[in-house]
């Protein structure tokens, strides 16, 4: 690959540097032991260095590797760019817009998790509300986001975005009917095509919480938060995951959080008993992915039908596979009659500075297969959730 630039004359060459006072016979040796990128930024210092390290005036051909290596370094020199993984170019700063904005999107394959996105594929046992699928979106977070909200931080303001393009809020209500599981296999849920949207500006997606209107006494309301922090230049999630409604008996409770199926991380995710939730084709835990579940059983349940929600919340531990924290709290509030469910998270996406860093690929990659041991892979130590809050 070429690397073409435009220096600026006035900028290069005012002073050798003292590197230069060596006899070439010495530097030379020396430079070889450089890694190449190292070696062409070191060129590209003064014209004199240019000319002894690549006497042609040409630069080599760099790796893929080596150039992600030497353009992540120049970016800083370069006021208002950014490196881009997608393209493995310099491109100009759009400042203040998200990813989303920015003039192009991923378009090479490089990278194989550009995106953080669980939205696992819910089996739903109701309805599904018709704006569950876009609220859900607003889960996702880009590489790119997280990176150039980290090269803000160590490179400065013209190298990336401000922290708060990280913040999230998202919430609605509806109606939902909860008293029978109506889905007729574990694969094949109610869609939201299938259902219409509710009308009347109560029931928007709204992206503000100030915004939301009160919840109606016998809707749902879903919400979610996400809130970064930089703690030791390592970006912190926070993740805020409510369900409230009405007070009804609690398989009715279930059935709606086994078909939201609230994710912990790429890992976990939340669902209630599902003797509970479809009664007709209850075996224990019989699910389309019981691969990957934090139950929510009520401790003492017997097959009579004694519909107490389950004790001993709020509950809360770690994912040993992506240093997850979680907090799961479940309440019965029979003096505002309502039920409230809340899963907080807390992730580390480490320093983002490639999308190849352990931090993201452990909480990006999918474990692919069934991994029936994953039961006994939760710590309850909550080292993530210690240094967020
Ligand atoms: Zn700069
Ligand atoms: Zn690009
Ligand atoms: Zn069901
Ligand atoms: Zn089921
Ligand atoms: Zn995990």
């Amino acid at each position: 690959m070429d690397i073409q630039l435009t220096l600026n004359p006035s900028t290069v060459n005012r002073e050798c540097p003292f590197l230069l006072s060596l006899p070439v016979e010495l530097l030379l040796p020396i430079a070889s032991y450089l890694p190449i990128p190292t070696q062409i930024s070191l060129a590209l210092t003064c014209k004199c260095l240019m000319k002894v390290l690549f006497p042609e005036n040409t630069l080599p051909r760099l790796s893929k590797e080596d150039r992600i290596t030497f353009l992540s370094t120049l970016q800083k020199d370069i006021p208002g760019t950014y490196f881009c993984f997608c393209c493995h170019r310099l491109r100009r700063l759009i400042p203040d817009v998200d990813w989303n904005g920015h003039d192009h999107k991923w378009n090479i394959g490089y990278f194989k998790y550009p995106t953080w996105n669980i939205n696992s594929g819910n089996n739903w046992h109701v309805p599904a509300p018709y704006y569950f699928s876009s609220f859900k979106d607003y889960f996702s977070v880009d590489f790119m986001d997280a990176y150039l909200v980290m090269n803000q931080h160590f490179l400065g303001s013209s190298h990336g975005l401000p922290l708060h393009i990280l913040e999230r809020y998202a919430s609605f209500q509806d109606h939902i009917e909860l008293h029978n599981c109506q889905h007729s296999s574990p694969f094949q849920g109610v869609t939201k095509e299938e259902s219409q949207s509710p009308s009347g500006s109560d029931y928007r997606l709204y992206e503000r919480k100030d915004d939301e209107p009160d919840r109606k006494e016998t809707a749902w309301r879903l919400s979610f938060q996400m809130i970064p922090k930089i703690i030791h230049g390592k970006l912190y999630l926070g993740r805020f995951y409510t369900i409230v409604g009405p007070l009804m008996p609690w398989n009715c409770m279930a059935r709606l959080i086994s078909s939201c199926s609230p994710e912990i991380c790429n890992h976990w995710r939340c669902l209630a008993d599902a003797r509970l939730v479809c009664p007709a084709q209850h075996g224990p835990m019989a699910h389309a992915n019981s691969d990957s579940y934090i139950s929510i059983v009520p401790r003492l349940y017997n097959m009579e039908g004694d519909f107490e929600p389950p004790k001993n919340y709020p509950e809360g531990g770690s994912c040993l596979f992506c240093d997850t924290d979680y907090e799961i709290s479940l309440h019965q509030n029979k003096e505002n009659k309502e039920w409230r469910f809340r899963l907080i998270t807390y992730h580390c996406l480490g320093s983002c500075r490639s999308p190849k860093d352990k931090f993201w690929k452990s909480l990006v990659g999918n474990l692919g297969r069934r991994h029936d041991h994953i039961h006994f892979q939760l710590s309850t130590q909550c080292a993530t959730a210690r240094v967020w809050m």
